[in-house]
């Protein structure tokens, strides 16, 4: 017998409690009250029953219940069929417990449906269904849990609302149970249930198990393909969700705006311009206008592609801009180190009328961090809540903490955390971290890293972060300890990668790669340039041997980092002065930014790196960042 045995649900439903029928009106004909000892406390006068039926019966009534444009009708209507007794009647009740559930009024719906001797298919997909749409996941299993205790056989309707409900890891469990029950209940191949499933693991992150899903359905509509596509960009795979896409077009089926977005935003992790500009294209080609989600994503798609000239461009052209347009656009100057003309921008949108919100004062705040305009950065955070009434949520003080950190001005970080009462989140103490990196503050490094760790005790960057600190500290039988936390709590390492765009091709390289057709030639270019290096005194800086640890741990591997990899095969297979433009999935580390300095100045090319936090542009021997990333 199927048994939900992972349904641990904090609040019980409880039976309804007579309360929400206070309200109710009746006819002037009736007395409710005689009926219904609890309706009694109120009788009112109804003024419009014109919609009720004059002599009722079920079917009548239930014509009524169509045409109920309020709660209050649909009280009216639920007194009539109290006192004609058609409550009973199992069409009546489920097209109230229905409407109800329209109205979202989903406490009344659920007193009734808990009356009700006789349910079926119906009235409970309305309930789980009911739950679902609003968000109150926990209530929406609670009841399809009864239903399959009821014994009643399961459906395509509620089946899919119960896998909406399922979203988080405790989600997960329970999605996995209904995912057998499909099985057992030989609903495998139906489209719907097959979608929500889908949809279902791509949410809780199993995206491999979607996977599986979707390559057996025989029926994919476009719902799926988007889910699928954008499954895989929120999992950090996003080169899989262009292969999707184009397998898509293959099959013929035809992306409408929303899948379109899904991509723009896949293509803006992926970070591939020759990606980008295609999409555009298409996006031209089958004449989708540019509306305000669409051209706001493709702003963030061309900033993080490398080009704010085309983000820009795009900003210009669109007739319809919302202040997420405004806020993006400020965001993509803040990226690229434009500090300056990301305020400029700032005070266009004032005077376009276009009030700045809490996403606009983030992409301010990070702009004037990433360009070290540490003064103006605090005159806009001081100034937000009195002028503009923002209240300073925990992301504008993690861009403060960036901002001071940054600068140097270490002090002031420590001033503004003792002084704040919004709760410290993860992104918080991350900034925290990294401010102490540069500074190598020791005591609120170890602080803010216990904090992480509380937070999210399988992330391996704050162990390595924190490892960092004492490396630079010189505190080695601290880094050893970390070490050793992180093997005994088994610490998941996010595997880093590095995608070098060359002739319009994306390569993909991990530390150590030696699958590339062409990795002769790459590792003999890694030694000119490791020479040249050293003779113009680079000295490989081991304190960042911890980055990338899995592999890194096994040998010397600096030399070998992913970027290093994908730098060499750039300026192999590119001819001279053409500028490197790679793509990291995790912050670069201190080693291969100074090595992407000194190369930048010995090869005289310019390398143009976005790192999980920001974009480096390398000429000449400097970087855009100034060193503080
Ligand atoms: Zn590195
Ligand atoms: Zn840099």
């Amino acid at each position: 017998m199927f048994k939900f045995k992972s349904l641990t649900l904090s609040k019980p439903l409880h039976a309804p409690e007579i309360i929400p029928f206070s309200s109710l009106t009746a006819s002037p004909a009736i007395t409710l009250g005689s009926i219904q000892p609890h309706l009694h406390r109120q009788p009112i006068q109804i003024q419009d029953t014109h919609f009720l039926p004059i002599s009722p019966d079920p079917r009548s009534l239930v014509y009524a219940l169509i045409q109920c444009r309020t709660t209050t009708q649909i009280k009216q209507a639920h007194a009539q069929a109290i006192t004609t007794s058609m409550i009973g009647n199992l069409g009546v009740a489920n097209k109230l417990v229905y409407t109800y559930a329209q109205f979202r009024a989903l406490d009344d719906a659920h007193s009734i449906f808990y009356r009700m001797k006789e349910r079926d298919n119906v009235t409970w997909s309305i309930m789980v269904g009911g739950f679902a749409k609003i968000g109150e996941y926990e209530n929406c299993l609670r009841i399809f849990r009864d239903f399959v205790r009821s014994g009643s056989r399961i459906d395509n309707y509620t089946l899919p609302f119960a896998l909406r409900a399922c979203r988080d890891t405790q989600g997960l469990n329970i999605g996995v149970e209904i995912h057998h029950l499909v099985y057992k209940s030989g609903m495998s191949s139906d489209v719907f249930v097959s979608a929500a499933l889908v949809d279902m693991y791509a949410k809780c992150g199993c995206i491999e198990d979607a996977r599986k899903v979707f390559d057996k359905m025989w029926r994919k509509d476009l719902v799926t393909w988007t889910v699928m596509i954008s499954g895989y960009a929120e999992c950090g795979n996003p080169e899989e969700s262009m292969v999707l896409f184009d397998r898509m077009k293959e099959e013929g089926i035809v992306p409408d705006k929303v899948t379109m977005v899904t991509v723009v935003f896949a293509c803006s992790k992926l970070g591939a311009m020759h990606k980008a500009k295609m999409i555009h294209e298409y996006i031209l080609s089958k004449k989708h206008s540019l509306n305000v989600i669409l051209g706001t994503a493709m702003i963030d798609m061309y900033a993080k592609c490398g080009s704010v000239d085309a983000a820009r461009e795009i900003f210009d052209a669109m007739k319809e801009k919302n202040v997420i347009t405004w806020s993006s656009m400020i965001s993509a100057y803040g990226i690229h180190g434009h500090g300056r003309k990301a305020l400029e921008l700032f005070s266009q949108m004032l005077e376009s009328g276009i009030r700045p919100n809490r996403i606009t004062f983030v992409s301010i705040l990070s702009a004037c961090s990433h360009s070290g305009l540490v003064d103006e950065g605090s005159k806009f955070f001081h100034s937000m809540e009195k002028n503009y009434l923002v209240q300073p949520d925990v992301k504008h003080y993690t861009c403060m903490v960036d901002l001071f950190g940054r600068a140097g001005r270490i002090n002031e970080a420590v001033e503004l955390i003792q002084e704040m009462t919004v709760e410290k989140d993860e992104g918080f103490w991350g900034a925290v971290l990294g401010a102490c990196r540069i500074h190598g503050n020791i005591n609120l490094a170890e602080n803010a890293a216990k904090s992480l760790l509380e937070l999210r005790p399988r992330h391996s960057g704050y162990y390595v972060l924190l490892s960092n600190i004492y490396a630079n500290a010189g505190k080695w039988e601290d880094v050893a300890k970390v070490r050793e936390l992180m093997t005994g709590r088994r610490v998941k390492k996010i595997p880093g990668w590095t995608w070098v765009e060359i002739n319009n091709k994306t390569y993909q390289f991990r530390v150590g790669d030696k699958t590339h057709p062409q990795t002769e030639q790459i590792y003999d270019m890694l030694k000119v340039l490791s020479e040249k290096l050293e003779k113009a005194g680079y000295v490989p800086d081991t304190n960042f041997v911890l980055h990338d640890v899995d592999e890194e741990l096994k040998a010397g591997f600096l030399y070998t980092h992913s970027e290093k990899l994908a730098i060499a095969y750039g300026l192999i297979s590119t001819p001279e002065g053409t500028t490197i433009r790679i793509t990291k999935n995790l912050r670069v580390c201190g080693d291969c930014h100074t090595f992407t300095k000194m190369v930048s100045g010995i090869v005289h090319r310019e390398i143009v790196v976005r790192d999980a936090n920001r974009f480096h542009h390398f000429n000449e021997g400097f970087c855009s960042c100034g060193d503080y990333w």
